[in-house]
């Protein structure tokens, strides 16, 4: 499992010193990045005063200007600083790792201090990399540590995997967005450090807060052998998926991490199952194109044409669909008899084709509307179900009527793709937008009278699908509800 290092880069000795002496309370030890000070010369004599305020093990590093560091001061000076700041502690107190660079001399530190190698590259990753990484190791370092700006999928992954090819303690780093669930599965991948930030200096691009690393994604509690879950797609910046499989793992005793992985190419799923990755949950754009990846599909997928998760049975990937389930007992909470209602549907993608088809096998009549005609009639020629032009909605008299667009989604939370008065008393009105919670679409249901489901119901019914079938765990469906809300209100969802 490994340490999580607040890293402080505040630069006046004050907010310094204020910072070792309180750390992220997570934070297993702190990287003191004495470059980063104002005046690292002036610090440099200060050391002692400013380490005796710290509470936690320290990382010791001062790093030049090549390697993306402040201290202008020349290389003997360096070594000498931190040869010194080594014997500022002992085996349990200060200083515990020096961090010096890819081809500074080996330091003669004190006994008890490990040396961890560090190489940067700004610019990308060199083509090198292994070469200069086993030079590294053989110039002496307990650690190494690897950091470049990654730009493709690619390129994290193979920096990612340097531990394995090395066999020896390492921790890599791909700098950016697209590397930063990297530094979450650090001990997945047997690194022995993850860095976060605990502190109010801007974080760079792909960093993550202490508190996140440990409190979302426990990733200071995973090892080698625990999973991975991934979601898929492009973009997955903001979903609320992480924040409630990471919940539902807590309170299940289950170990792993749940993380989101910008994935526009889904050519890149090879390689990403080269990563210990046990599952994974898909989205946008990949839901139709993913079948082609599984080597089995879940009964009913096929019909589908869509699949929202991929899990390994014996190794194979499977392709589920969830959403089909999410909705269906969503709905059957509010409605539970289905057989023989007439149902409106609006949209004809590919949410509104789990939805034709959950209707149709629970023997509802369904009626499908979408702003392109031809597409709505597409979808029920295939599933069985009619088609009503947008304009003679009203004279449909429906039991339940199902938003299936993906109007009305913020940024645009004024919008709804039907009339106001489209909805009566008893009806159900579902929206399958759940961001906002509460739509144009279904506030206005409500005025008129209906009841009326949000999708964030269905999104926690899906979250359990997925769940079972990555972890063979169950939890009750008002449990995922409730965890499922409470992710939403955290993220300002209402
Ligand atoms: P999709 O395949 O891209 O389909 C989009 C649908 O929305 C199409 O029918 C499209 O009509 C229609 N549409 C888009 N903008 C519109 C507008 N301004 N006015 C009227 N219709 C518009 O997307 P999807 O996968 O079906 O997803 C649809 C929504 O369901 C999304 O908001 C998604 O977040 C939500 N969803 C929720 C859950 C959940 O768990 N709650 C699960 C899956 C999906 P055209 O055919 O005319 O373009």
């Amino acid at each position: 499992m490994p340490l999580v290092i607040d890293t402080i880069l505040e630069s006046s000795f004050e907010q310094r010193r204020r910072r070792l002496a309180l750390p992220a309370p997570q934070a297993d030890a702190i990287e003191l990045r004495l470059d980063a000070s104002d005046s690292p010369q002036s610090e440099l004599t200060e050391l002692s005063e400013l380490l005796s305020t710290s509470r936690k093990p320290v990382i010791l590093t001062c790093r030049s200007r090549l390697s993306g560091g402040r201290f202008t001061g020349a290389p003997s000076e360096k070594m000498r600083v931190l040869e010194q700041g080594s014997r500022l502690g002992n085996s349990t107190q200060g200083v515990q790792y020096v961090d010096c660079e890819e081809h500074d001399p080996a330091p003669a530190l004190a006994r008890h201090v490990r040396l961890i190698r560090s190489l940067h590259d700004f610019d990308g990753v060199p083509a090198d990399l292994d070469q200069r990484a086993r030079a590294m190791i053989e110039r002496g370092a307990d650690i190494i540590k690897v950091a470049c700006q990654a730009s493709t999928l690619a390129e994290v992954i193979h920096l990612l995997e340097l531990t394995k090819r090395l066999g020896h303690p390492c921790v890599a780093i791909a700098m950016g967005e697209l590397g930063a669930f990297g530094r979450i599965i650090a001990g997945a991948l047997g690194m022995p450090l993850t860095y976060g930030t605990g502190g109010s200096e801007a974080a760079a691009p792909g960093q993550l807060s202490v508190h996140e690393l440990v409190e979302l994604y426990h990733a200071n509690e995973l090892g080698p052998s625990d999973p991975v879950f991934a979601l898929i797609g492009h973009p997955v910046a903001h979903s609320l998926s992480p924040h409630i499989h990471n919940r539902a793992l807590k309170v299940l005793g289950a170990r792993g991490t749940y993380v989101t992985i910008d994935c526009a190419n889904l050519t890149d799923l090879p390689l990403l199952e080269q990563l210990p990755i046990a599952g994974f949950s898909v989205t946008l754009p990949h839901k139709t194109a993913v079948l082609a990846r599984a080597a089995e599909l879940e009964p009913r997928v096929a019909a589908l044409g869509a699949a929202n998760t991929l899990y390994r049975r014996q190794d194979r990937l499977v392709a589920a669909n969830t959403d089909y389930d999410g909705f269906l007992s969503a709905l059957r909470e509010v409605e539970p008899r289905l057989e023989g209602v007439a149902t409106l549907v609006i949209g004809a993608g590919g949410a509104a084709r789990a939805v034709v088809k959950a209707l149709r096998d629970a023997g509802a009549e369904v009626t499908i509307t979408n702003r392109s005609e031809r597409r709505a009639e597409q979808l029920a020629q295939e599933l069985g179900a009619k088609t009503i032009p947008l304009m003679q909605i009203r004279s449909l008299n429906a039991g339940v009527v199902v938003q299936a667009t993906s109007c009305g989604m913020t940024p645009n939370d004024d919008r709804s793709p039907v009339p106001a008065d489209l909805l009566r008393p008893g009806q159900v009105a579902f929206d399958l937008v759940y961001n906002p919670a509460r739509t144009r679409f279904l506030r206005e249901a409500e005025a008129r009278g209906a009841r009326t489901i949000s999708g964030l119901r269905m999104l926690a019914g899906q979250a359990q699908g997925q769940l079972e079938r990555f972890s063979n765990r169950t939890l009750p469906s008002d449990v995922l509800l409730d965890l499922t809300l409470a992710a939403a209100a955290e993220r300002g969802i209402s």
